[in-house]
């Protein structure tokens, strides 16, 4: 956001002063930056794909390396950080990540798999509520899930899939339409899944208000974090959010397939009639080793767990958490806004109109990332600025995502990026 302190200007010495000024700004050194062929850092906008790895990740493997080495099977006990109860060292963090109690929170699993999972428990169509409310063109993984899950319960997906579509010749969604859409449909919907951020164009939705306009009617509201958590500030308890998912390794910086992230709310938290699908992992942790045959779901989100968890993988999301906590998100965001701000503001000063930017303009409604749309889809903007050292991506069928991450993004990569943009379009 442009404050007084930080009027934006095109310029190397405005770049230099906000990077000096940036409290955040030493987080940079925690990680590391890939570097082009010619030994300079890229310029890596891909934050929302995937997360850089810190530096300190490699320890944290090795510790459990070294533990399992050293000591075995006994190391569910005997490690530095016992491998039985692993999972609970990150519980808090990451609550705290997406504003939630610890006993609502859970990692375990990767993304999809605990979309399926929550789904299991809490899509529970009949002849009368029976519909799935998303946002045309979500996320791939999850059009197939839900696709799958109404046809699993003997549903058709042309009669019980609506999918919300922004205006002719919007890009966005707003949140009057998807009211309207909502009370409309009434009780014939059983369930909202939408993005807390969309993947393509960046739009962040306003959950409070979506899970309030959906419990009015009697649907459940879950969201799939995977652009929103380590994004922007998320208060998943105080919104009342049924649900909830998201991968780790985008913002969260947990590298290739890390592990991911459940939340339920505490209101379901002892509804041990809902219907699950179990795993030993699940199962009350005084008597799990008893090896009994009848399952005793663990109150709260723990209780979704099946399996025994990744160790490795755990360790690398820890030593992530580990920085968030530091950082805080309070903070990672305000410098957020600033940085997409200015972003924001270079790309205005291209004046050129092969490219537009599809993500709302107001800070409260997108987080760190930028959609650009190219005119006629002409993908060799996207290769031309790629040769000179930005990672960003390219999404079918025109846009160019790039998202400064407060992390590790600077003012002065911001600036470079815009630079770069400029002179492959003239
Ligand atoms: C990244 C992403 C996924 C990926 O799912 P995985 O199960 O982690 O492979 C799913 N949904 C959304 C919205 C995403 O952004």
């Amino acid at each position: 956001m442009q404050n007084q302190l930080l009027k934006f200007e095109a310029s190397e010495s405005f770049t230099k002063d906000a990077d000096a000024q940036d409290s955040l700004k030493h987080f940079r050194e925690n990680f590391y930056i890939p570097k082009q062929s010619n030994g300079k850092d890229a310029i890596y906008l891909t934050g929302n794909s995937l997360g850089l790895q810190p530096k300190t990740t490699r320890a944290y493997i090795e510790q459990e390396l070294k533990d399992w080495e050293t000591f075995g099977v006994e190391g569910h006990t005997k490690a530095k950080n016992p491998w039985m109860p692993y999972h609970e060292f990150l519980t808090e963090q990451m609550a705290r990540v997406v504003g939630a109690k610890p006993p609502e929170t859970v990692v375990m699993n990767s993304l999809t798999v605990n979309l399926h999972l929550l789904l299991v428990s809490f899509y529970r169509p009949t002849a009368k509520r029976h519909k799935i409310v998303i946002e045309a063109g979500a996320f791939p993984s999850d059009q197939y899930a839900v696709a799958s899950q109404i046809k699993f319960h003997g549903f058709d997906v042309e009669n019980s899939l609506i999918e919300l579509k922004p205006r002719e010749s919007e890009t966005c969604l707003r949140t009057e339409d998807i009211e309207k859409t909502i009370a409309e449909n009434g009780e014939s919907i059983a369930l909202i899944l939408l993005g807390g951020v969309n993947y393509y164009t960046g739009q962040a939705f306003d959950m409070r208000r979506i899970a309030e306009i959906g419990h009015k009617v009697g649907a459940v509201v879950g969201f799939d974090l995977a652009h929103a958590a380590g994004n922007l500030e998320l208060y998943l308890h105080d919104w009342n959010v049924d649900f909830a998912a998201w991968c780790s390794y985008k913002y969260l910086n947990s590298g290739p397939g890390g592990v991911a992230g459940c939340f339920v709310h505490e209101r379901h938290s002892e509804n041990f009639d809902l219907p699950r699908f179990a795993g030993w992992w699940g199962h009350d942790k005084e008597t799990r080793f008893l090896m009994n045959s009848e399952f005793v779901p663990i109150k709260g989100a723990e209780g979704w767990q099946l399996s025994n968890p990744p160790i490795f993988q755990m360790a690398a999301l820890k030593a992530s958490l580990d920085i968030f906590e530091e950082a805080g998100m309070r903070t990672l965001r305000e410098k957020s806004k600033k940085l997409t701000g200015y972003l924001e503001f270079l790309l205005g000063e291209i004046h050129d109109e092969h490219i537009s930017v599809i993500t709302p303009s107001n800070p409260s409604e997108r987080g760190c990332q930028l959609s650009i749309r190219v005119q006629n889809a002409n993908k060799d903007l996207f290769k031309a600025i790629s040769r000179r050292g930005v990672v960003a991506d390219w999404r079918e069928p025109d846009v160019i995502r790039v998202a400064p991450v407060p992390l590790y993004n600077s003012f002065a990569d911001v600036h470079k990026f815009a630079q770069i943009l400029k002179n492959c379009l003239a």
